[in-house]
């Protein structure tokens, strides 16, 4: 058990019996045991750093304070984070202890807009909270952004409410053959919208600023548009639509195979005649805010953790 982080009562309960994320693994964690995402109750952060890769008005020119966590509860077979975010690899974890990562967190913010990012925080829940809590009690609140593939429960996401500024959810399927084939999650787009119904009741559509322009808080939905998947594309800009066609989401042409993909759509790049398409069913959905990406952003937004250039993108 892991008595260095301050775990309230009701979270190291949550870490006894892990349900935290739709998996409903009930692994004792606690206790060194792993479920699906392979992780423990120990400090499972691989990188606190200066970020400038997210949508510009949350951070900026000054950038946000991000805090990758180690593996992630949906495993997609592309992922851009594979370096850290493998449940089977093993990456560094280079803050041997809570008080080092609170003091790596306060000196990247520092650098920063008052901005701190969580990325991929579904399975680490309970470590957010208490980071978010300590710096509380140190006088910092820094915006909180929340930046998850959607796989969450609604339960746990209720309990986020008046602690998360900005929800920064994918949603990647509504085609649940993709998201089993892809993602190893059949019922992920269920549960993803009703995520994102959640995020939606807490903040609504409106994006609220500063006087600077940056977002104080809100609901911005990303969608990575998948070369030959247009249709599941559709629908889940429809879907969003559903929800409410005032919600601004980024549509996301980034998409780059990370190495060799057992399926040959995944193994190239989305051309232009394709992201055109996706921006045209953007429009027929009904949705009118957002942002979209130029398709140089394949270059320049993947990032490499081995390598360091991190600071790009998620
Ligand atoms: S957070 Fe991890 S252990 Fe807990 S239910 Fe999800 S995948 Fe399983």
């Amino acid at each position: 058990m892991n008595t260095d982080i301050p775990y309230t009562d009701e979270e190291r309960e949550s870490l006894r019996n892990c349900r935290l994320c739709p998996r409903q693994c009930g692994a004792d964690r606690t206790e060194g045991k792993t479920g699906f995402c392979n992780c423990t109750d120990e400090i499972g952060v691989s990188i606190v750093c200066n970020h400038k890769g997210e949508e510009p008005v949350i951070g900026r020119e000054k950038g946000i304070c991000n805090v990758f966590f180690i593996h992630c509860n949906l495993q997609c077979i592309y992922c851009q984070n594979r370096q850290i975010s493998r449940n089977g690899s093993r990456p560094d974890l280079p803050y041997g202890s809570f008080d080092r990562l609170i003091a790596r967190i306060k000196e990247v913010l520092s650098e920063s807009e008052n901005v701190l990012g969580f990325v991929s925080p579904t399975h680490h829940l309970p470590l957010m909270k208490a980071v978010i809590r300590t710096l509380n009690s140190e006088g910092l609140h820094p915006r909180i952004v929340y930046n998850t593939n959607a796989y969450d429960n609604v339960e746990e996401l209720k309990k986020l409410e008046g602690m998360v500024d900005i929800y920064l959810p994918d949603l990647k399927y509504m085609d649940r053959d993709l998201a089993r084939r892809l993602s190893m999650a059949e019922d992920y787009p269920q549960r993803a919208l009703e995520a994102i119904g959640e995020m939606y009741r807490q903040k609504g559509s409106s994006l609220l600023t500063d006087a600077d322009d940056v977002l104080e808080s809100g609901l911005i939905v990303r969608h990575l548009v998948l070369p030959d998947c247009l249709d599941n594309t559709a629908r889940v800009l429809e879907a969003i639509s559903g929800i409410s066609p005032n919600i601004a989401v980024s549509l996301m042409s980034q998409y780059a195979p990370p190495e060799p993909m057992p399926f040959d759509f995944l193994n190239k790049r989305l051309s232009e005649s394709q992201y055109e398409m996706a921006r045209e069913r953007f429009f027929e959905s009904g949705l009118h805010k957002g942002w979209m990406q130029e398709l140089s952003s394949q270059e320049n937004l993947v990032p490499d953790f081995d390598k360091g250039t991190w600071s790009h993108s998620k």
